[in-house]
């Protein structure tokens, strides 16, 4: 058994069969897209393992079209990251089954099934906020903060968050709470993707630099660092109140860095404690950390008695078994 992390997660089968995860630029027998955030998409045009929506999201957001198949040996499995969010089930010839997470959220929200962890011999886990301090409030208590912030902030407000995923529990956070909603071309054309797939419709207003913001407007944005003076200029123009949303919001300076009037840890990923008992959960005899806190997590889970390690890019391993 190899788990090797390449261009991407590469699973060598016992058969030579190469299974390779996420990669840019993947060469394997096998391609798997966990999801269609950027750092997850491959370049180019594409045909891959993936789910009907990430295969649309992958083809709206990149200039080449994202084909999608399937393989008798790959089962998807819903990771409750972003919408078309899929973790893969690898099963080797020799009866060996990993689990490789992408990125993974266990707590089910809005439309999304949160990831629940399969029986395995082998887990490749993200561990982005893999240490004992990120541990996020549950999400009815997030979201009752949200909606309580957005219903007594009567001007304008503008809520940050990434084009997949944040920004249309955003729309739906401020449609709820009887915002008039705008968002971008970039949003949008996210939105009408996971439309067509999903049973759930945003209710927002596409918005240009014509449109004049006033109380009761909501505009979400995608998060940039490309047009900071922009948006300074925009919140100061409309009197408008900000807010950024993230897992890291469960430190206070993340809201200072940002420069938001408010900070809600709203987070796509699991936190220490899911993380924890996700593995337990998947009861695998090898585990592999990547993202984030990768070295804390597979040390604590080493401590724990299982056999855990990071894995680094271009960094070997052998499995023992
Ligand atoms: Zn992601």
């Amino acid at each position: 058994m190899t788990v090797r992390y390449r261009d991407g997660i590469e699973i060598e089968l016992s058969d030579g069969t190469r299974v390779v995860c996420d990669g840019e630029s993947p060469d394997g027998d096998v391609n798997i897209v966990s999801h269609a955030h950027g750092d997850h998409l491959p370049d180019g045009e594409r045909t891959v393992v993936c789910s009907e929506l990430t295969a649309a999201l992958g083809s709206a957001r990149r200039d080449a079209p994202l084909h999608r198949t399937t393989d008798e040996r790959v089962d998807l499995i819903p990771a409750g990251h972003v919408a078309g969010s899929r973790a893969a089930v690898i099963t080797d010839p020799d009866g060996t089954r990993y689990c490789y997470t992408g990125d993974i959220c266990t707590r089910s929200r809005f439309y999304l099934d949160g990831f629940e962890a399969p029986d395995v011999d082998v887990l490749i886990t993200e561990a982005t906020y893999g240490e004992p301090e990120y541990v996020f409030p549950d999400h009815e208590t997030v979201a009752g903060e949200i909606r309580e912030w957005l219903e007594s902030t009567p001007e304008p407000v503008l809520l940050f968050g990434y084009a997949l995923g944040r920004a249309q529990k955003l729309q739906l956070f401020a449609d709820s709470a009887g915002k008039q909603v705008y968002t971008t071309d970039a949003v949008t054309r996210v939105n009408d993707a996971i439309e067509a797939h999903l049973a759930v419709e945003f209710p927002a207003d596409s918005y240009d630099e014509e449109t004049e913001l006033t109380d009761g407007d909501a505009l979400v944005l995608p998060m940039t660092t490309t047009r900071i003076d922009w948006i300074e200029q925009l919140a100061e123009d409309a009197g408008a109140a900000t807010a950024g949303f993230s897992g890291w919001a469960t430190d206070s300076s993340f809201r200072f860095r940002g420069n938001f009037d408010a900070a809600f840890p709203l987070s796509d990923h699991c936190d220490f404690e899911e993380l924890c008992g996700l593995v337990a959960a998947a009861d695998p005899d090898r585990v592999y950390t990547q993202h984030g806190s990768g070295d804390a997590f597979a040390e604590h889970l080493t401590s724990e008695g299982y056999s855990a390690t990071t894995i680094k890019q271009n960094q070997t391993t052998l499995g023992d078994f």
